[in-house]
């Protein structure tokens, strides 16, 4: 996956049959469901794959046990397919996580056991393990560190957990291995129109060089998430805004807080969210919140009343209650959700089911959805494509079609377990060279080869990337991926013929990114 080979592409007056704008989730899976059928498929990206909502998620691969209770049934029974299909195809990075649901009422245990024994029977045979009752001894027994006043006893769950900026690359990966072009730090500024008014390409700009292109395609898919408004408006100035956004924040502590490998769930907190304490990458992470925004960046930083609210809720649950100075990183993320018809509706009541929108123009567009969801999503694109650009009907198959790192049984305890079957290469790499194998910082596993690999395999461009979402240094420990940044910058440097203005410049920017995520 080169980008320089990529550009090349945007210079050989190609028509293309599908361009993605976005490369999240959504743009991601639907450049692999498209160039898998045969279809020639470009995505761009504006920043970095997954730099928005799909690197700052729970990374839960779930049917959402809350949209049950809920009564949100059909989207309850296609994520959970969806789980299943996503944990088929990427064994790699998809694992079953348990999760014990305390309850603290008399009726807690028949209630929950219940709802989630109906859980398990929708995920057929795709399910991951079922749900018991269990003690309140059992629940000690499991999250040692649980305030136990008044607690009754628990139910235990499986859900799906992964890494989801590391399956966005895969997934660009799998895409291009299918024949896609995909191409980050790429922005879409223009649509190209016929006579008629219909869109016939896209104008497109390098954002590492500022060089303009006008490249001609039967279809153009917008995936841009939170600002799909923006491009629904480039087509169609007078079009009202379809999103609203509402932001999802998390704190990350160290495990202390979280004793033994179980996730926690609170299905309702006494403000009536839903709070999850889940194990990841050997840290624990905390949250979320439901905070409806009226402007969006594309680095959003948590409000200090979602932190607060966190932090006292944990501290209801959790023995050892996390202060502010226990955070090693704080992420805030935005859903773009479909805007509610009736004036006032609370975010967390708003569908989490997606709308594709077709304009006059033609223009494709996408709101809403699950990342667990993005196969499904990237399907019911790619059909509608079909239908609007005359294309050749191809089936869909993404099902069954394995996502670039697929391996079975990975060993999770090795950190390097996010690699698949590529960790033997990055294994190799590392021999090669001495200097590999140095870690970058004390406090976090990465070592040298892993900014090596990112760079001539993943398509990292910035230190942003590598410290993002090439490793996750920067959601795991943002003071620590700080101390590293002038290090990794200058190995960047190297590898990719930078001076010093370069690694300054990287190395400010990056600093810039990273306040949000400081506490
Ligand atoms: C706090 C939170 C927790 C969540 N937890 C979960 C979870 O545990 N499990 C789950 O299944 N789902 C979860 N979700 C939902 C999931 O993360 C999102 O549904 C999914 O990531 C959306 O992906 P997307 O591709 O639609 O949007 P995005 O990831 O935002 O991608 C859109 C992309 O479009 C790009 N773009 C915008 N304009 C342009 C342009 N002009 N040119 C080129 N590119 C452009 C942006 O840079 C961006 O990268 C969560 C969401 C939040 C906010």
């Amino acid at each position: 996956m080169k980008r320089e080979d990529a550009i090349q592409g945007l210079n050989e007056g190609i028509l293309w049959d599908v361009i993605i704008i976005g490369g999240g989730a959504t743009g991601l899976g639907a450049a692999v469901d498209a160039a898998s059928r045969g279809y020639k498929t470009l995505l761009i990206e504006r920043y970095d794959f997954a730099s928005g909502t799909s690197s700052r998620s729970t990374k839960l691969a779930h049917g959402g046990v809350r949209y049950l209770a809920q009564g949100d049934i059909s989207l309850v029974l296609n994520a959970l397919e969806e789980r299943g299909l996503m944990m088929k195809n990427a064994p790699h990075l998809v694992k079953n996580q348990k999760f014990v649901i305390p309850y603290y009422e008399w009726w807690g245990g028949p209630f929950y056991t219940i709802g989630l024994k109906i859980y398990d029977l929708m995920a057929g045979k795709l399910g991951l393990g079922s749900s018991e009752f269990i003690s309140k001894e059992e629940v000690m027994e499991f999250i040692p560190n649980l305030i136990d006043d008044d607690l009754k006893g628990g139910v235990i769950y499986h859900d799906g957990q992964f890494d989801d900026s590391r399956l966005a690359i895969n997934l660009a990966q799998t895409a291009t291995e299918s024949g896609a072009t995909v191409i980050n730090y790429c922005e879409l500024i223009g649509l190209e129109k016929n006579d008629d008014g219909m869109i016939r390409g896209v104008k497109v700009r390098d954002n590492e060089n500022r060089k303009e292109y006008i490249i001609q395609s039967k279809t153009v898919i917008n995936a841009c998430g939170v600002f799909v408004d923006d491009i629904l408006k480039l087509d169609d100035s007078n079009t009202p805004d379809k999103i609203v956004a509402s932001q999802g924040v998390h704190i990350v502590l160290d495990t202390s807080f979280l004793l033994g490998d179980h996730a926690i769930m609170i299905p309702k907190t006494p403000d009536g969210r839903v709070l999850f304490a889940v194990p990841w990458h050997n840290k624990v992470i905390v949250g979320t919140t439901d905070t409806l925004m009226k402007d969006h960046s594309e680095n959003p930083k948590a409000l200090e009343s979602e932190i607060d609210f966190i932090l006292e809720t944990a501290a209801k649950y959790l023995c050892k209650a996390p202060k502010r100075e226990d955070i090693l990183s704080v992420y805030a993320g935005l859903r773009p959700l479909l805007a509610p018809e009736k004036e006032g509706m609370d975010t967390k009541e708003i569908s989490r089911n997606h709308k594709i929108i077709i304009s006059l123009s033609g223009l494709i567009s996408i709101i809403g959805g699950k990342w667990t969801t993005y196969r499904h999503r990237a399907e019911d694109l790619i059909e509608k494509a079909i239908f609007i650009g005359g294309l050749d009907t191809e089936d869909c198959k993404t099902k069954t079609l394995k996502i670039h790192g697929y391996k079975e049984g990975p060993d999770f305890s090795d950190h390097l377990y996010v690699y698949g079957s590529d960790k033997e290469k990055l294994l190799k790499l590392i021999d090669e060279n001495p200097d590999y194998s140095k870690k970058l910082d004390d406090e976090l596993p990465y070592v040298e080869g892993q900014v090596i690999w990112a760079l001539r395999h993943e398509m990292a461009r910035k230190l942003e990337d590598v410290l993002a979402r090439r490793t996750r240094a920067l959601f795991l420990n943002a003071k620590a991926s700080v101390r590293m940044a002038p290090k990794v910058a200058g190995i960047m440097a190297r590898e990719l013929n930078k001076d010093s203005e370069w690694i300054e410049q990287e190395i400010k920017n990056y600093n810039e990114v990273a306040a949000a995520f400081l506490v």
